[in-house]
């Protein structure tokens, strides 16, 4: 009999097992792939997001013929009909980590199995499926390094093989038109898809050899980007380590250091799956009962704004929160210092910080995000302590040495050679394009925010 393939995370062919094993069981009978637009993760997603998928779906449903078949409404309910229009037995899925993932395919469970039919996960979105590596003493690990001892050990599959030549795909049921983008104003989005994913990971393997260093340098194309195809599946994590340690670059230290942060990324997949509350409560809960400033009025409201619009008069904050609104993508370092400048210096909750990031991020992902940001406001797994404040000033003057990446975002500063882009105020004519002055003095918060966590230990 025809199977069902429900796709979520997981939109490319290759290195795909829930495929594979619908097409095992359908034989020749074929697969539906089916993807079910569901209001409760749309309405969150914001517009990046939102843009990624449906081109996302586009991409995948043109590399499958255009069988793919696009549903609106509650899971429970769709994924039920078509698995009865098509009379298949199972439905198949790479299982889903997050916590509504999780509750969402239970309910789907339950509501196929009232029609005796199953749901299949095989495989997730991670080499290491989430909550597999354990400590010792069968409980969570809480600290990277040691998980990452223990991931390497534990080992992962290899990729899966490619989809069988006479795959067949069912095409015996009605869909919907996949949506037309939402407006992105002035954001622009790169290529979107499995075939665009292969094409950055080629094009960025060969300037792994700089990783090591080019990693922390904003100014430079010196990442991978491949966030965004990693959080839709466009390209599993496993394809990536093998072909590392297939490749040139599975023992240098660019290499080594490429394959640490995809299991950064396993690491907080792990800690949400563990803890679920997580994505929203802090991590280690004495952080709760500091003192913040409300977002909703005074002081706190007008920082809030400043911050989500660039305009804080940092260079290297306005920078970042500008790119964000640009690409929906921020490098690593500047999302550390943006976020540290938010809780330290502004005394705001992180979560309000996560919540914007997860509406204009094209990777948002709440286990990454969240996570990242605890991490940073030091209430997080092996958290930065409290204490190792950002400064945003040196930060920008380290890492974006000759203020390029400042002038690329922040057009008022376009006048300032060299890193002067960095400290418009000690230079005449700093501000005579019309950037902002400091909305703090950061020495004065950073002694704020020591007091108010010195208050919260004692
Ligand atoms: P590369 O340097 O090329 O790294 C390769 C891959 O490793 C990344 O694509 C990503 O999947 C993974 N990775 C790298 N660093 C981390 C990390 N610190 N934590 C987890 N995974 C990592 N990453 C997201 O994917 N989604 C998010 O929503 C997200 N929010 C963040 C928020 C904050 C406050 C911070 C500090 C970090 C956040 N990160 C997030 C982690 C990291 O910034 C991004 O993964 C990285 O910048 C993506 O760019 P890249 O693909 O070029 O990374």
């Amino acid at each position: 009999t025809s199977t069902v393939l429900w796709l979520r995370r997981d939109l490319r062919l290759r290195d795909h097992p829930a495929l594979l094993a619908a097409a095992s069981e359908a034989g020749g009978s074929g697969v539906l792939p089916l993807f079910v637009l569901d209001p409760a993760l749309l309405g969150p997603a914001g517009p990046t997001r939102t843009a990624w998928l449906f081109r996302s779906l586009r991409a995948w449903s043109a590399s499958a013929d255009g069988a793919l078949v696009v549903r609106s409404g509650k899971p429970e309910d769709v994924v039920r009909d078509v698995a009865r229009e098509v009379g298949a037995e199972h439905v198949h899925v790479t299982a889903d980590a997050g916590p509504y993932g999780r509750s969402r395919d239970e309910r789907v469970e339950k509501s196929l199995a009232e029609d005796g039919v199953g749901l299949v996960r095989t495989g997730t979105p991670y080499a290491i499926g989430p909550g597999t590596v354990v400590k010792g003493d069968g409980g969570p690990f809480q600290v990277f390094t040691p998980f990452s001892r223990a991931w390497t050990a534990h080992g992962h599959p290899s990729p899966a093989a490619s989809p069988p030549d006479d795959l067949r795909w069912v095409r015996r049921v009605d869909g919907e038109e996949i949506p037309a983008d939402p407006d992105l104003g002035n954001l622009s989005l790169p290529d979107v898809g499995e075939e665009a994913a292969l094409r950055r990971w080629e094009a960025f393997s060969g300037r792994l050899a700089d990783y090591d260093t080019d990693r922390e340098r904003p100014d430079r194309d010196g990442t991978s980007q491949l966030s965004a195809h990693l959080k839709y599946g466009e390209v599993h994590p496993r394809t990536l380590l093998a072909d590392l340690a297939a490749g040139p670059h599975g023992s240098t230290k660019g290499g080594q250091t490429f394959r640490t942060e995809l299991i950064w990324r396993e690491f907080y997949a792990d800690v949400l799956w563990h803890r679920p509350d997580s994505a929203r409560e802090y991590y280690r809960p004495q952080l709760a009962g500091m003192r913040y400033a409300s977002p909703t009025s005074g002081d706190g409201a007008e920082h809030l704004a400043a911050w989500q619009e660039g305009r804080t008069g940092y260079p290297f904050v306005d920078a970042g929160m500008r790119q964000l609104l640009a690409e929906g993508w921020v490098h690593n370092r500047v999302r550390m210092v943006v976020a540290s400048f938010l809780v330290k210096d502004l005394h705001l909750e992180w979560q309000l910080g996560a919540r914007h990031f997860m509406r204009w991020l094209r990777d948002g992902d709440l286990s990454s995000n969240n996570h990242g940001w605890q991490w940073t406001a030091g209430s997080g797994t092996d958290a930065a302590p409290f204490f190792r404040v950002f400064n945003p000033v040196s930060q920008g003057e380290k890492f974006d040495p000759d203020g390029a990446y400042v002038r690329r975002y922040v057009p008022e500063l376009r006048h300032l050679a060299g890193k002067a882009a960095h400290s418009p105020w000690d230079h005449a004519g700093g501000y005579d394009h019309g950037y902002p002055q400091r909305i703090v003095d950061h020495k004065v918060e950073r002694e704020e925010a020591l007091a108010r966590y010195a208050a919260v230990r004692s």
